[in-house]
């Protein structure tokens, strides 16, 4: 599944790894972040570490100068281990964390290979970590048409990413509404209705040109002033592709550049939408086979986890708000291993609980929590072995809502049928 399409699951992923680093503070400006694009020397940037180090020396504060001084040190040790950046460039984030209060900070270092190149060259010592630069490519970088037009004119455009290309600007060349004095009342609307299609054949040819030969065109959003964008939309002036592509039709005060401007801040917005209607559409699908009991689905943790064992998930559907980890419990001792599912904040209290518990197996007191793991991440593993598809679905539609409480965020819609369900 090697595609330029992010799947639901790595943009979680990454949100969740951003997110996380984002929070983390430092006591003092003592964080590292360091971006190394594709093509930039190891030794470059290494040299320029030094450079830092130098300059860091003169920190005042003995324990910032100590953290800032020992975090470059271990920039430099990872750089090392690269004899050139690789294909997307190198993302790395360091400094001392307080772990609990005051006094308690360990260095911590995370070395992430973006999903795209990164594009700067950034070294930042700061109270936090600068993730900014990798947050954008949780954006989606598929491409969409925008379509303006309105009795006058039309406006063809393309935005893709963050990127917005205005690619035609037409004028319609109709004339308006109330005729010039001494015509035909009935001549002039004729007139004025065979220039209108004239134009509209016009538009649709350009924006099939424009549109079509886009790969990755995520949708196409019509708007303009008035009614005219519905005129042009019944008529079949568009190519069907594109007709089934129109993911919104909005309204908008102009048409021209200004036009584009007002529908690209509403982009964010129809593009969720568009993930809805998809997040829609897998659920609909899994609330098929749940209502004509065909025996192709399930759910539940244990269930799903049977079945994503057995090979036989197609798609796993995991509630992004499961807020739930697996934990690995083992005795010191005799080596007993079991999991338990919990949720995350009960963490800390069942780690406590299982001081001077007694080992299932050897009875000797020495059980610990060796391993905890989200169980987004435990399930979404299982069902990579098996490539099966793995869909995150927020709770903003109803399906959403109904996958985490009726079926406890965790479903599955199978390849095959299981047999003693
Ligand atoms: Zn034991």
């Amino acid at each position: 599944m090697s595609s330029d399409k992010k799947t639901s699951l790595e943009l979680f992923r990454l949100r969740k790894t951003l997110n996380a680093l984002a929070s983390k503070e430092g006591r003092g400006t003592e964080l590292v972040s360091l971006y190394v694009p594709p093509g930039k020397q190891i030794s470059d940037a290494i040299n320029m570490l030094r450079d830092e180090y130098g300059t860091a020396s003169n920190i005042k504060s003995t324990t910032t100068r100590k953290n800032v001084m020992d975090a470059i040190v271990k920039v430099q040790q990872r750089l090392k281990l690269f004899k050139e950046p690789p294909a997307n460039g190198l993302v790395i984030f360091c400094g001392a964390i307080p772990q609990n209060g005051a006094g308690s900070e360990r260095i911590e270092t995370y070395v992430i290979v973006p999903p795209e190149p990164v594009h700067i060259y950034l070294y930042r010592c700061d109270a936090r970590f600068h993730t900014e630069h990798l947050q954008e490519f949780l954006r989606e970088k598929e491409s969409y048409g925008i379509l303006l037009i309105d009795a006058s004119g039309a406006t063809l455009a393309v935005l893709q990413g963050r990127r917005l290309e205005i690619v035609r600007e037409m004028t319609s060349g109709v004339p308006g509404k109330t005729r010039a004095g001494g015509q035909s009342a009935r001549r002039y609307e004729r007139l004025r209705e065979m220039r209108l299609q004239e134009y509209f054949t016009r538009v649709g040819e350009h924006a099939n040109e424009t549109f079509l030969p886009i790969e990755n065109l995520k949708g196409l959003i019509l708007a303009g002033p008035g009614p005219t964008k519905y005129d042009f939309e019944k008529g079949d002036y568009l190519n069907y592709i594109l007709k089934n592509k129109i993911i919104d039709v909005i309204d908008t005060a102009y048409v021209e550049e200004q036009g584009v401007k007002e529908v690209v801040e509403k982009a964010p917005e129809i593009m969720r939408k568009v993930r809805y209607v998809e997040e829609k559409q897998i659920m609909q699908q899994f609330l098929y086979e749940v209502g004509h009991d065909t025996g192709m689905m399930t759910y539940g943790e244990e269930e799903v986890r049977r079945a994503l064992e057995a090979g036989a998930v197609r798609t796993l559907l995991l509630s992004e708000g499961i807020d739930i980890v697996r934990a690995t419990v083992r005795c010191s001792v005799c080596g007993y291993e079991e999991q338990q599912t919990l949720k995350s904040q009960m963490l800390t209290d069942f780690e406590q609980s299982l001081s001077g518990k007694p080992c299932p197996k050897c009875k000797a007191p020495n059980l610990g929590l060796v391993d905890s793991q989200e169980l987004i991440e435990n399930l979404a593993e299982l069902a990579e072995y098996t490539n099966a598809d793995v869909e995150i679905i927020s709770d903003e539609t109803e399906e959403g809502q109904m996958l985490k409480k009726s079926f406890g965020g965790i479903a599955a819609i199978l390849r095959f049928k299981l047999h003693n369900q």
